[in-house]
């Protein structure tokens, strides 16, 4: 099953894809991460892309597309994947459904997390991410055990730059008048699903494994009417 989460930047659609990564046996790619790891090392996607990040702007469809289509094509024999950040524009979707195409593949389903512009606003500024594996952690809604210590690995924690009330802005403007089109595209397949993104982490999982439509373990098994009734 091959998946994508959209969603605004701090609609924990980066908390939901690690946690359908283990539920689901998929493999998730997000191409934010991609891009980071590419300027920290000073690749020439890396050099390329970094200004745009700087800014808080989208990277050019060229340089994005080609990397995520290599990641997508290297994943041949797994389980399925899914994909956070990425597609972003309309363009990149196409892409991206021909990149399927060509190997006899296909985007089985997508899921709109949907959270207000305030509440996102109010998310993004507690943001933290850990060093390691950029585990999402958040001030008020998801802290850490630790303050500052992530809980997987240990690493620090620290608040990403563009994480800025300025960078804030700008990168949910272009994410609600340009990435927002991407979800009438797979409207138009009858592949969106949309899910509320407000509430317990554990709760919006359960939502979008309801929208996927993943068959749930049942509730409770033969002999456990004891917990039933406690
Ligand atoms: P994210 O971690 O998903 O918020 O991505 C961080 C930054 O990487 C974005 O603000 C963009 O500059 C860039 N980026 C990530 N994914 C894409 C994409 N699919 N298309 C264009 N730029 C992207």
């Amino acid at each position: 099953m091959n998946l994508i989460l959209i969603g605004a930047q701090g609609s924990g659609k980066g908390t939901q894809a690690q946690r359908l990564e283990d539920r689901l046996q998929l493999k998730c790619c997000a191409s934010g991460e991609l891009l980071r790891e590419a300027t920290a090392r000073g690749t020439s996607l890396g050099t390329a892309a970094q200004p745009y990040m700087d800014r808080g702007e989208l990277v050019p469809d060229h340089l994005i597309v080609a990397v995520i289509l290599e990641y997508i094509a290297g994943q041949q024999g797994a389980h399925g994947i899914i994909l956070d950040g990425f597609p972003r524009t309309v363009a990149q979707a196409r892409a991206l459904d021909h990149q399927m195409a060509t190997c006899s593949q296909r985007i089985d389903r997508v899921i709109s997390l949907e959270v207000p512009r305030g509440r996102l606003i109010e998310r993004l500024t507690g943001r933290y991410v850990c060093r390691a594996a950029e585990h999402v952690w958040n001030t008020q809604s998801n802290p850490p055990r630790v303050a500052g210590i992530c809980d997987f690995d240990g690493s620090q924690l620290f608040q990403r730059e563009d994480d800025t009330a300025e960078k804030i802005a700008r990168r949910l403007d272009i994410f609600f008048s340009e990435t927002i089109q991407v979800t009438d595209y797979y409207a138009a397949q009858e592949k969106l699903a949309r899910v509320d993104g407000d509430g317990p982490i554990d709760v919006i999982t359960e939502r979008i494994v309801g929208a996927i439509g993943v068959p749930q373990p049942p509730a409770y098994t033969l002999g456990s009417e004891s917990a039933m009734q406690g």
